[in-house]
């Protein structure tokens, strides 16, 4: 348990497609008066350095984020060869949602260079008012406690609480939220098959404590069957209760393993990702509609590079 450390991900596609779907959500939920509260399930460190040895070593930012911050850079990175095509011309103007996520994330660097990269702690921090409330659950012990250190720096008191609890269990004590508005996000690592129908559980539960609560989760797209099973239980669970939902991803690449002439494989790597939404704001599928194509053209790696959104309710 706890091998997972999101610096090695940090800015990577599946961030980018969950920072810019949470900034949608979290824009339009901001937008009216009354106060309201925020729940962070996975909060992990909330700051990451992109330039330190964790996000070099994997390298994954610069597949995902830094295409968007550079879109020039990005093209290069994928000149055509058999497995790679040539990616689609990058958009002239970015939609409103990407600009606003790219501008927010400048917005922790100094002028110019981009060296640091907000988690969703920081992210959604930047977007709350006075009045709201932001509780970040994190278990693993270094990354609980690099993020008590960097929120104590934004010295916003009692609006930020930092609990080292398990996030799937600890949320049920704040449901409902006396603010009777709520977003919660839930973004686990999935390091454990277990994750998976906590994921699920932890929705049920949360939808039939306080059923007009915004959920968010991040889901991976691997071939397995957990994570295959994943957004469908969400969708059932939505529709049982008769909530709305609405169900985004993102694949940047084929989920193949390449095995070469001497029969080594290579493992592509998180392939592609999703964010399902129950109760969305009704600007988010709009906001997406513009965003996902465009981060096909930024993002894709290869022909299978690909968008899809559907939602019900
Ligand atoms: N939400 C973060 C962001 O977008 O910046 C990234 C979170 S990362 C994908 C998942 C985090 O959950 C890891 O830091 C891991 O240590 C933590 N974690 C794993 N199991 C947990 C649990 N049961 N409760 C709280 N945190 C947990």
């Amino acid at each position: 348990m706890f091998s997972y450390r999101h610096a090695f991900h940090a800015g990577n596609h599946a961030d980018v497609l969950k920072h810019t779907v949470l900034i949608a959500v979290l824009r339009h939920l901001t937008q009216k008066d009354a106060p309201m509260a925020v729940f962070d399930t996975h909060a992990g460190a909330g700051l990451y350095r992109l330039d330190g040895d964790y996000a070099k070593t994997s390298g994954e930012a610069g597949q995902g984020f830094m295409r968007l911050a550079n879109p020039d850079a990005g093209a290069t990175a994928t000149a055509p060869t058999k497995a790679n095509k040539a990616p689609d011309p990058a958009p002239a103007e970015l939609a409103p949602v990407l600009q606003d996520y790219l501008d927010l994330v400048r917005g922790f660097n100094a002028k110019g260079s981009l060296k640091i990269y907000p988690g969703s702690p920081f992210i959604i921090q930047q977007l709350l008012r006075e009045r709201d409330k932001l509780k970040l659950f994190e278990l693993h012990p270094t990354d609980a406690k690099t993020l008590s250190a960097n929120v104590a720096q934004l010295e916003a008191g009692r609006q930020v609480a930092v609990l080292r609890e398990d996030g799937f269990e600890a949320l049920k004590k704040f449901l409902p939220p006396p603010q009777r508005r709520a977003l919660v996000l839930c973004d686990p690592s999935y390091e454990m098959k277990m994750d998976y129908q906590r994921v699920s559980a932890t929705m049920a539960d949360a939808l039939a404590r306080f059923a007009t609560g915004t959920y968010a989760v991040w889901y991976p797209i691997i071939p397995r069957p957990e994570a295959h099973d994943l957004p469908r239980k969400l969708k059932t669970l939505a529709n049982k209760a008769g909530k709305p939902w609405l169900n985004a991803a993102l694949t940047v690449k084929s989920s193949k393993i390449l095995t070469s002439t001497t029969g080594e494989e290579t493992r592509p790597g998180l392939p592609a990702s999703g964010m399902f939404v129950i109760n969305p704001p009704h600007t988010l599928k709009a906001a997406l509609q513009a965003a996902l194509p465009q981060l096909v053209a930024l993002l894709g790696q290869d022909r299978h590079a690909q968008f899809a959104m559907e939602s019900g309710g």
